[in-house]
């Protein structure tokens, strides 16, 4: 019987850097494993003597099994693995997780807001649509970064923009940055869409204040609440719903989550109230 608990060697085929800490990282492993790693699932992924940590998946997995994770440089794990290279391995385990709906999301508007490094997630939601774009109606990404230098994946965005809209804005502009979009709050770049929220599905991923304030206006805005998904981070250990770390009111986000509706989880104690 397979122990999930037991992580798989996997090499790293190829490493971006995205930001001065943020790489992303092309994962070769068991393609049979991971054929079904779905948008919005994480792995653990670490080193033996190290510790893991809970890393989403950033892109679609390809037909030979390789797939990507974007991972910012903050601790223990991350920094350690800032030190690979191209051709060293590490150690995961997963794939983990209830992913964005995706299959839900067909047939109307969609309305994809990140904040941060919570674009990771939304990456692969992005490679879905652009593949099947017909099956899909308005599609808008409104993303939020701190600064321009901050941003993730910004190299693809013009091609992005063939075909679906792209919104983007940064909390602040350093002196001699050049930039060319909107100065401020996500939320505020949510004036500019196309898509009628009434009508859409959402899926928010990034800080979580930054997830309560969109939540809370696509709700005024008249989003239905069972089309309105956040993605949620907490300390993890296990990822299979034993240990308890992850534990949110009464969910695990490890197995429950990380992908809950927002109306799921906003009356928990420490929820998106
Ligand atoms: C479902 C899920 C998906 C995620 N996806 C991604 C992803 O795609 N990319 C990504 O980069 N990250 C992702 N994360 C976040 C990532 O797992 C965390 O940043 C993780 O803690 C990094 O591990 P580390 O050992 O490097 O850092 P840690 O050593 O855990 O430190 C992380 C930060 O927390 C602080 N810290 C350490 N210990 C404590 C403590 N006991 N209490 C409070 N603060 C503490 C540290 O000072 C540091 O600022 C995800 C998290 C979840 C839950």
């Amino acid at each position: 019987m397979n122990n999930l608990l037991t992580p798989v060697k996997a090499a790293i085929l190829d490493i971006k850097d995205e930001t001065p800490d943020v790489r992303t990282y092309t994962i070769g492993a068991d393609a049979e494993k991971f054929k079904n790693f779905q948008p919005g699932q994480f792995n653990m992924v670490g080193a033996p003597g190290v510790g893991e940590a809970p890393i989403s998946l950033s892109s679609l997995v390809e037909d030979g099994g390789s797939f990507q994770h974007t991972i910012r440089s903050v601790g223990r794990v991350t920094q350690y693995l800032e030190k690979f290279k191209r051709g060293d391995e590490i150690f995961i385990r997963g794939p983990y997780g209830r992913p964005w709906p995706i299959e839900a999301a067909r047939g109307g508007d969609l309305l994809l807001v990140g904040g941060g490094l919570g674009l990771a997630p939304l990456r692969p939601v992005v490679h879905a649509v652009l593949k099947e774009r017909k099956s899909f109606g308005g599609v808008t990404l409104a993303y939020g970064a701190r600064d321009p230098l901050n941003i993730i994946c910004g190299d693809e965005f013009s091609h992005w923009q063939e075909s679906i809209q792209i919104l983007l804005t940064v909390d602040e502009v350093p002196k001699g940055t050049e930039w060319a979009h909107a100065t401020g709050l996500v939320t505020e770049l949510l004036d500019e869409t196309k898509i009628k929220p009434a009508e859409a599905t959402a899926f928010i991923c990034g800080p979580e204040i930054m997830m309560r304030f969109v939540a809370r206006r696509l709700l005024l805005e008249g989003i239905s609440p069972a089309r309105l998904y956040v993605s949620l981070e907490r300390r993890m250990k296990c990822g299979i719903g034993q240990c308890g770390h992850c534990q949110h009111g009464s969910a695990f986000v490890c197995k429950d989550g990380p992908v809950f509706l927002y109306r799921e989880i906003s009356r928990f104690p420490d929820g998106l109230l």
